[in-house]
């Protein structure tokens, strides 16, 4: 039995952050991993060329494997491409592979080319029974605001951002906000920042702590209490293809995902 509540509805979220490196795709792996653990059913969908979901997942990702790539452009269903993570039970991956790359110029001349995840999505949705749909569909998103952050925007009724506790780490965030405004003007007017995420927190610096502040006071209600601390153990996990929560299972990083997906599970009633 799942030890927190099932959403009422699969919540979509889109992990976003305009900037690279300030840890998107390390909290989209491992918030899924720790919601998974809990028995949520979760799929998280890479959409970044680079595939380093994927990679973390433990998804075999090489240029011939079915792909996210050949769902938004080729407009293949997701159960295609979508695979069960190896060392995580209740966690699936649809992959991105190298071609992704491509797509972003290849969607600008298809149909409906804002929309081609979300309508993926939904067919995937509407054929699953209630007992094996997914609670959480996380879509892992490149640094850049193109066709393929728009599709995971469109797809998604949240946003997550997590915010890298650093000097400039509200610098980019307001360009993020409007491009999400527009967005929900234009495209998806469900679509609302819901969670936000404090990563790469080191206790014995001011800095931290007053980043974290400031985010705080701009998002009260967005922002989890959880922080995640800056932990080598996080950063090594990839390269096992594993997440923190399965490479190092009692680590600071893996405790304190654990701790941020129970408050993150527990909004969504
Ligand atoms: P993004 O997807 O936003 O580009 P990543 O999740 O790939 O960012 O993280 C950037 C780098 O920082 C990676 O090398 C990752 O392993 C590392 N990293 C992320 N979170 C942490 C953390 N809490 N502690 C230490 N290193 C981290
Ligand atoms: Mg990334």
């Amino acid at each position: 039995a799942a030890e927190v509540a099932r959403p009422a509805s699969t919540r979509i979220m889109t992990v976003a952050n305009q900037k690279g490196g300030v840890g998107k795709t390390t909290t989209t792996v491992n918030i899924a991993a720790a919601l998974a653990q809990k028995g949520l059913r979760v799929l998280v969908i890479d959409i970044d060329p680079q595939g380093n979901a994927s990679t973390a997942l433990g998804i075999d990702h090489h240029a011939e494997v079915p792909s996210i790539y050949d769902v938004v452009v080729d407009g293949d269903p997701l159960a295609k491409v979508i695979q069960a993570c190896p060392d995580v039970a209740n966690l699936w991956c649809a992959p991105a592979t190298i071609d992704l790359a491509g797509a972003e110029i290849e969607l600008v001349s298809l149909v409906a080319r804002e929309s081609r995840l979300k309508t993926a999505i939904t067919a995937q949705l509407q054929s699953m029974a209630d007992e094996e749909r997914f609670d959480y569909i996380l879509i892992d998103c490149p640094p850049s605001l193109g066709l393929l952050t728009v599709n995971a925007f469109v797809a998604a009724t949240e946003v997550f951002i997590p915010i890298q506790c650093e000097y400039y780490a509200l610098e980019g965030l307001s360009q993020l906000l409007n491009n999400i405004e527009l967005i929900r003007k234009h495209l998806n007017p469900e679509l609302a920042v819901s969670t936000i995420l404090m990563t790469m927190y080191d206790a014995r610096t001011r800095l931290s702590a007053q980043v974290a502040a400031e985010v705080r006071e701009h998002f009260p209600n967005q922002v989890l209490k959880t922080r995640i601390p800056r932990s080598v153990r996080i950063s090594e996990a990839p390269s096992f293809g594993q997440t923190v929560i399965t490479y190092d299972p009692s680590s600071s990083g893996a405790l304190s995902y654990l701790e941020a997906a129970t408050e993150l599970a527990a909004a969504s009633s």
